[in-house]
């Protein structure tokens, strides 16, 4: 199908990019330049009327919500940390997969100090995740928002723990820091804006029903 209607796709460079270009290849959409290697913020496709703009991963929803784009993918993280509003979710495409976990420095006693009920200040880039997790377990916390490079926070004693994307562990051990306590884990889902679907229903439709195709058999 060669889509007619101009669709713009917001994407982060990465493993969500990496792992969506199979997605966009099922839907007939290739992206034409090195995303990598560009600095250009916009990038044309294959298709004439199809878009790819490139932003940060927790600016996905933002763009699809406001109509900065017609649809995007985004972490599960960064999803709930903005909230969904305005987005119709209608994918979870299991990819860049990962888990949020809570982490400390190496021999800090994180099971004695939850026990004790210490009130406890964490790092992060996930106030949200972390605030409903430490609630539900009942543990008193003051949250410190970070940017990145959390893993500082525990080292320098600006924190007792940190909650952030853990994949293969490799950069908490890098920095001696243990994970302690899984939180959820993330994949990526497909983010549509509401009024974009109805008003570009069919170009929408044809990179969805692509999208869960693909994703349906990559799992079969
Ligand atoms: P790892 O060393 O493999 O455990 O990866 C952890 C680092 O990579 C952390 O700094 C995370 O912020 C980042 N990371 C891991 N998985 C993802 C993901 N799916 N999306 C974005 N960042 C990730």
């Amino acid at each position: 199908m060669t889509i007619a209607t101009p669709v713009t796709i917001a994407l982060s460079k990465g493993r969500i990019f990496e792992e969506t270009v199979p997605l966009l290849a099922a839907a007939g959409i290739a992206v034409t330049e090195d995303v990598e290697k560009s600095r250009k913020l916009i990038f044309d496709t294959n298709q004439p009327h199809v878009r790819v703009v490139l932003v940060r991963a927790s600016d996905v929803p933002v763009y699809v919500q406001y109509g900065g784009a017609d649809l995007g993918v985004s972490g599960l993280d960064s999803l709930i940390e903005h909230g969904g509003q305005g987005l119709y979710q209608p994918l979870d495409l299991q990819i860049a997969r990962c888990r949020v976990s809570v982490a400390v420095r190496n021999g800090f006693d994180y099971a004695h100090a939850v026990k004790q009920g210490a009130r406890l200040r964490i790092a992060t880039k996930y106030p949200e995740i972390a605030r409903h997790f430490f609630a539900k377990k009942g543990v008193h916390v003051d949250m410190v928002k970070l940017y990145g490079s959390m893993e500082l926070a525990p080292l320098t004693g600006m924190a007792d723990a940190i909650v952030d994307l853990v994949s293969t562990g490799n950069t908490l051990k890098a920095n001696d820091l243990v994970e302690v306590e899984p939180i959820m884990d993330i994949s990526s889902r497909l983010v549509v804006n509401q009024a974009s679907l109805k008003l570009k229903q069919a170009p929408l439709r044809h990179i969805i029903d692509a999208f869960a195709q693909a994703v349906a058999a990559k799992n079969n």
